[in-house]
């Protein structure tokens, strides 16, 4: 019998590192990137040409997208970066990233405490880059953050949500994932917002992007499947914490999300142990132990 197809979207090394306060060398995110790109994925998110100021982590997005070219051009795999202006838009087409993510939150308090700009400017922002972009043949992926919940303004209204995503789609995205970024979407709340998206949008360019702060993931997960996703975004071992929740944690894990989607008969196309290979690697470099449960039942006993 053939399986159905599933993507993951492997966003450990940009919105995992980023929010991981021990710095990586350049060095060791390449061999995190290079060991991710030979576990099957097809989408590896590598970085974020942000201001390094505000994010140090990411200071060397030019030359770590550089080595990933040059070094893993051959794969096919898809490279998406993140750009939050033109000037970091300038930088990335110059060094070749062949597809944008762009990112802007449902709620103006959140907008104005994490880029500066309310709703609508990021969205002014966004369009100039959006324009370059589709001059240039460079593909864009849209970013929802605190698509259901905001740690000012609480749970957000689904007019909202639906609005940024229409906003997004006028952008000329392929895809928009809808994120929890506090991580506190409930079940119900998922399903009510995806039946609702699917009448106005193809769900085939949507894709959800949850974080397990509050252990909701993987069933937001699978009723996302019920209701027809078949696109999800996930951190390796769980890289990358709450910054709205201090010791809690974010992206829900790739190897959790693998075991979920595999064991309902989808195919993820991932080989689990190299990526809990790649998860060992960069946990051993942070000093830190993975939140994923999967991932450690794994590696203690080799098996699935
Ligand atoms: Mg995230």
């Amino acid at each position: 019998m053939i399986k159905e197809k599933v993507k993951i979207v492997e966003v450990g090394a940009r919105d995992g590192l980023q929010n991981e306060k021990t710095i990586i060398s350049l060095s060791d995110k390449l061999k995190f990137i290079t060991l991710l790109c030979e576990t099957g994925l097809q989408t590896v998110e590598v970085t974020s040409f942000v201001n390094p100021a505000a994010i140090p982590q990411m200071a060397d997005a030019e030359q770590l997208f550089t080595l990933v070219k040059k070094n893993l051009r051959s794969k096919k795999i898809n490279f998406p970066c993140l750009v939050p202006n033109v000037q970091g838009y300038e930088v990335a087409k110059k060094i070749g990233v062949e597809e944008i993510a762009l990112f802007s939150s449902t709620s103006d308090s959140f907008s104005k405490k994490n880029v500066n700009a309310s709703v609508d400017e990021t969205f002014k922002r966004m369009e100039e880059v959006a324009i370059l972009a589709q001059r240039d043949n460079i593909k864009i992926r849209g970013y929802i953050s605190t698509a259901f919940g905001c740690p000012y303004e609480g749970r957000i209204d689904l007019k909202k949500l639906m609005n940024v995503t229409e906003r997004f789609m006028q952008l000329g995205v392929y895809e928009v994932s809808v994120g929890d970024t506090i991580g506190v979407a409930t079940p119900g709340q998922v399903r009510e917002s995806l039946k609702l998206l699917k009448k106005e949008f193809s769900l085939d360019k949507i894709a959800m992007h949850f974080h397990d702060t509050r252990g909701m993931a993987l069933t937001n997960i699978h009723v996302s499947v019920e209701e027809g996703i078949r696109t999800f975004d996930s951190s390796a071992a769980g890289l990358g914490g709450c910054p709205y929740a201090k010791g809690a944690t974010g992206n829900v894990a790739t190897e959790d999300v693998w075991y979920l989607l595999e064991s309902l008969g989808f195919e993820t196309g991932i080989d689990i142990s190299k990526l809990a290979f790649a998860s060992e690697f960069i946990l051993e470099c942070l000093k830190k132990k993975t939140g994923s449960k999967f991932l450690r039942a794994y590696l203690s006993t080799g098996k699935t």
